[in-house]
């Protein structure tokens, strides 16, 4: 009979904090196109959600906007971004509200430079958003607006609440991220 031992089914139970970490270190990878991260950590009042996708998937290009379309392009981008309770609606049980949104990419010059490495001739745009909640646990899912980039192809969202953490890959065009907290 297989069992699992026991080294490989320890990192499930890192705390959340240690777990976002971990995928902070694997985003030094080549980036995919096509695929996004998201990873979503539910607290008693808080919900925290950290975005990273390679540029293209947004913009269809990875660096600093050129014309002036680009840069309406990427302007129209991140105000979708800073709009962030209308891009990540947590059910309304929950009763949360956006207290921060912020927006990190080298090449589009927003926020504070991340010193990590990217690969040559490619960028990223890492988003990290908190909303303060009346009760997180309350809050059965998630609907994210992100594919209506039509790029991104498909989101792995790694999810971190008091019960424990899963993993769950949503493929274009699944809207909604059950959170699975009660
Ligand atoms: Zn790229």
């Amino acid at each position: 009979m297989l069992r699992t031992p026991p080294t490989l089914r320890a990192p499930l139970m890192l705390p959340a904090a240690l777990l976002l970490a971990a995928v902070q270190v694997a985003a030094a990878e080549p980036h995919s196109h096509g695929n996004a991260k998201l990873d979503i950590a539910v607290e008693p009042t808080k919900i925290s959600i950290a975005f990273e996708s390679p540029l293209d998937n947004l913009l269809g290009f990875e660096r600093a906007p050129r014309t002036d379309r680009e840069r309406q392009q990427a302007d129209a981008m991140v105000a979708k971004f800073q709009a962030a309770q209308a891009l990540f609606q947590i059910d309304p049980a929950a009763q949360c509200q956006l207290a921060r949104a912020e927006l990190t990419s080298a090449a589009l010059k927003l926020g504070q430079p991340s010193g990590k490495a990217e690969q040559a001739g490619h960028a990223d745009i890492d988003g990290s958003f908190e909303f303060n909640c009346a009760d997180a646990a309350k809050a059965a899912y998630i609907e994210h607006g992100l594919f209506q980039f039509a790029r991104l192809q498909r989101l792995e969202v790694q999810l971190a609440t008091p019960k424990g953490q899963s993993k769950r890959s949503l493929k274009r065009p699944a809207g909604r991220i059950a959170l699975g907290s009660r």
